[in-house]
C-alpha cells in the first residue's frame, strides 16, 4: 500500500539509490526472487507479507506473525508519511521467529553463527533482517528503521541510525500514519548510566588534576593559570580549581562581564578576541582604532550592505 499523507491523499515518495540500480532492474521480479530464496529456507508453508512493494515479511506463521505483520504495516505506513522521503529501492527480507530458539536456529543456519543481537539483527549486505518475537513485536519497529535510513541518509552515523531505531521501539499509534515512541526500557538504563553529583565531582577533580601534573611534568613548572573546557565553568568547577591550585581561569564570553577589570574574579575570567592581543606592549604594537577597523572591514567583507 502506498503511504498516506496527513491530508489523506496518496503521495508518491521518491526510490532510494535509484542511481545505483540498472535501468532495466525490476523490483518486482527481485521480489519474487526474494520470496523464493525465502520459501526454499523455511520450506513452501512459510507466511509471505508484502508491505510498501519492498518489505518481504517471512515467518512460520500464526498469530505473533499476524500481529508483528499488522505492526509492520502500521508503522511503515507512518515511516513513510512525512518522517522518511526515500524508500529502498531493493527489497528487505524480515524473518520473523516467534521463539528464541528458533531466531537463534535461524541465525545458525543461514549464517553460520550466532545472533549477533538478543532480539534482532539486520544485516546490509544481504538485506535480510531477523526478528525474535518472543518478547514482544515492537523489536521489529526498531529494526525497520534501519533500512529506511539507510536509503533516507546513506551518511547517518550509527549513534543517529540507532536513536532513531530506539525512538520507535515502544510505539503508540496516535492516528493513521501517525507514529511516536514512549518511554521503554533503555530509560532506566540511562538513568542508571548517568554520572550522580559526587560522581560528576570526582571527574572533574580528576581532569584538572591530572592534566595539571602531566604539563608540570613535561614543563617541569608549575600550572597555575587554566583553560576551561570548552571555555566555560560552572561553580563546582571554579571550587575545584582554586581548590587544586589554579590561580587564574579564562572562560570564552562571560555573560555580563564584557572584560575582566582588575579585582575581578580571577577564576572566571572573559576572554578577549585575539585581534587585541596586538595591543601587548612590545615590537610591532598595534592600535585600539587599527584593530577595530579591521575588525570592522571584515564583518563588512562577509556581509556587504
Ligand atoms: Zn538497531
Amino acid at each position: 500500500m502506498r503511504p498516506v499523507s496527513d491530508a489523506g491523499e496518496r503521495v508518491a515518495l521518491p526510490i532510494a539509490d535509484s542511481g545505483l540500480v540498472p535501468a532495466s532492474y525490476d523490483l518486482q521480479a527481485d521480489v519474487r526472487s526474494r520470496i523464493a530464496a525465502a520459501r526454499a529456507e523455511l520450506g513452501d508453508r512459510a507466511r509471505v507479507v508484502v508491505d510498501q512493494d519492498i518489505f518481504v515479511l517471512v515467518g512460520p506463521g500464526g498469530s505473533a506473525f499476524d500481529g508483528a505483520a499488522h505492526l509492520a504495516h502500521d508503522a511503515l505506513g507512518a515511516y513513510f508519511n512525512g518522517r522518511f522521503s526515500t524508500r529502498p529501492a531493493r527489497p528487505v527480507v524480515v524473518y520473523l521467529f516467534s521463539s528464541a530458539p528458533s531466531y537463534e536456529a535461524f541465525c545458525q543456519k543461514r549464517f553460520g553463527d550466532k545472533c549477533k543481537e538478543v532480539l534482532g539483527i539486520y544485516q546490509r549486505a544481504r538485506r535480510e533482517m531477523v526478528v525474535d518475537l518472543s518478547l514482544g513485536a515492537s523489536t521489529l519497529t526498531h529494526e525497520l528503521v534501519h533500512p529506511i535510513v539507510e536509503s533516507d541518509f546513506p551518511t547517518a552515523p550509527s549513534w543517529l541510525d540507532e536513536g532513531l531505531g530506539a525512538l520507535y521501539e515502544n510505539p503508540v499509534f496516535a492516528g493513521p500514519g501517525e507514529i511516536h515512541g514512549a518511554t521503554n526500557w533503555r530509560h532506566a538504563r540511562l538513568i542508571e548510566a548517568l554520572e550522580s553529583p559526587a560522581e560528576r565531582e570526582e571527574a572533574i577533580r580528576r581532569e584538572l588534576a591530572e592534566s595539571k601534573r602531566q604539563i608540570e611534568e613535561h614543563t617541569g613548572q608549575t600550572v597555575t593559570h587554566l583553560c576551561y573546557p570548552w571555555h566555560v565553568s560552572g561553580p563546582t568547577a571554579r571550587r575545584l580549581a582554586a581548590q587544586l591550585g589554579y590561580r587564574t581561569a579564562f572562560c570564552g564570553k562571560v555573560r555580563g562581564v564584557p572584560i575582566t577589570p582588575v579585582g575581578g574574579d580571577p577564576l572566571t575570567i572573559a576572554r578577549i578576541g585575539e585581534d587585541y592581543v596586538e595591543l601587548l606592549p612590545g615590537r610591532g604594537r598595534e592600535d585600539l582604532f587599527r584593530i577595530l577597523r579591521r575588525k570592522w572591514r571584515r564583518r563588512l567583507d562577509r556581509h556587504p550592505a
